[in-house]
């Protein structure tokens, strides 16, 4: 299939191009040509399938014939080989734990994804694809585990030292081997900036082949459509309408669950559930979209003041705020209305949230308060443990290191510190 910029001041471009360039020459984020709905009868009998076969329906248009089927059956098996239970916590009231990854947090599924893409992809090539990505905590650990051994692929990762948890620095710093950590005297703001310099370095671009690994990539967007039909195969048999909470940052995760209603899942209502980032529930509410710089909160993975895919849920509607309006909500909520509610459901259903996922909790409570009658489901995105001190603080207990957490903080932390852009020009042109 092929994909157009949303700026639409550069050329359509394959899949194939669409994942290595990352972003369209005019800047312009991509977008599939169509969306093309499946047949009723997938959802119809969509709980007889495999979790592998309903990624292999949901995905195949969109990749089209750049990856034999076959091929992308063996990607859809290595990236889908855990769990997504639906947990019921509460009547009508389930969380789609999206944690059980090797990194514990859901980037997992579109990190491997396009792993896995972008190895085939410089299969055979000459140059060696170089993934530049700034994160300020979950994405450098999933990019880092995604990537890790894909022949062809280097993975470039800055993070701002000192202001990621110790969790988070040992999943990015401890792999080696294709995988690098540039642990940067700065903020994630700084980081950012100067991964954004070096893909305007005419220069560097000349060089070598950068492309990005965040949710602007439509292999690591895209795959997280999945999430939302495996939940619907597991919620549709209690008969009600479905509303989807997600706690939102980049809007990555709930842009891709609205492909999938696209694509003819049944489903009530979205809502993006914010912290106080609160950009686009503030659209929601005036039409004015005003990004502003991001501000510190607990869910510190939704700390985005300017969310890149939100230009993509307004493509979905044709920038109609009505229409948009029918089908997705958007709440904003304080930390200390975070930490309150993670004690309330601790105490009450003895379940373990997360900030994030306590902030899209909060977002479906909100909902439901006014739309009676539906299942609602919020999705957990990330494990508690990669939260550990707010959530054992929060809800006054201990919680235990499963087994993929602990072996990271058995292995030595290995980075390369820089302060300034020129160094990590002068680093990327020695890797090549
Ligand atoms: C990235 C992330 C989010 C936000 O997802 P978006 O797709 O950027 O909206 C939410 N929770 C966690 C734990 C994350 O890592």
């Amino acid at each position: 299939m092929n994909f157009y910029s949303l700026n639409n001041k550069a050329p359509q471009v394959s899949f194939k191009d669409a994942v290595i360039n990352g972003i369209a020459p005019d800047r312009g984020l991509y977008f599939p040509e169509k969306i093309e709905a499946l047949p009723p009868s997938f959802f119809e009998r969509i709980e007889e399938l495999s979790n592998q076969e309903i990624a292999f329906n949901a995905i195949h248009q969109f990749v089209g014939d750049e990856i034999p089927n076959n091929h992308l059956r063996e990607i859809l098996d290595h990236v889908l080989d855990f769990e997504f239970p639906v947990i019921e916590i509460e009547e009508n009231v389930g969380t789609l734990e999206l944690f059980h990854g090797p990194t514990m947090a859901f980037k997992d599924v579109g990190a491997r994804f396009m792993a896995h893409c972008l190895g085939y992809f410089s299969h055979g090539q000459q140059n060696e694809v170089t993934v530049l990505v700034a994160t300020s905590g979950d994405t450098g650990g999933a990019v880092a585990n995604g990537f890790l051994g894909v022949k062809g692929v280097n993975v470039v990762i800055l993070y701002p030292s000192g202001k990621v948890s110790d969790i988070q620095e040992r999943q990015l710093t401890t792999l080696g081997q294709n995988i690098t950590a540039l642990e940067v005297d700065g903020t994630f703001d700084d980081c950012q900036k100067m991964v954004k310099t070096a893909f305007l370095d005419e220069n560097l671009l000349e060089a070598m082949q950068l492309t990005s690994a965040n949710s602007i990539n439509v292999a690591r967007w895209l795959p997280q459509l999945f999430y939302f039909l495996f939940a619907y195969k597991q919620a549709k048999s209690n008969g009600k309408e479905i509303v989807f909470s997600v706690p939102s940052g980049n809007f990555g995760n709930i842009c891709a669950g609205l492909v999938a209603q696209k694509l003819g899942m049944p489903v009530k209502h979205f809502v993006a559930a914010t912290n106080v980032n609160d950009t686009v529930p503030e659209f929601m509410k005036t039409g004015t979209y005003n990004p502003k710089p991001s501000t510190a909160t607990i869910s510190n993975a939704m700390d985005v003041g300017d969310p890149s895919n939100f230009i993509r849920i307004r493509h979905l509607f044709q920038n109609d705020l009505e229409k948009l309006a029918a089908h997705f909500s958007s709440y904003t909520f304080t930390d200390s209305e975070t930490k309150n509610v993670m004690k309330q459901i601790y105490d009450q259903y003895n379940y373990v949230a997360d900030p994030h996922g306590a902030v899209g909790y909060l977002g479906l409570k909100q909902y439901l308060s006014e739309n009676k009658n539906c299942y609602g489901i919020f999705l957990e995105t990330a494990h508690p443990v990669k939260f550990l001190d707010i959530v054992e603080e929060t809800i006054d207990t201990t919680l235990t290191l499963p087994p993929q957490i602990q072996k990271v903080m058995s292995s030595e932390k290995k980075s390369i510190k820089i302060s300034e852009y020129d160094e990590l020009k002068s680093f990327l042109l020695k890797t090549k």
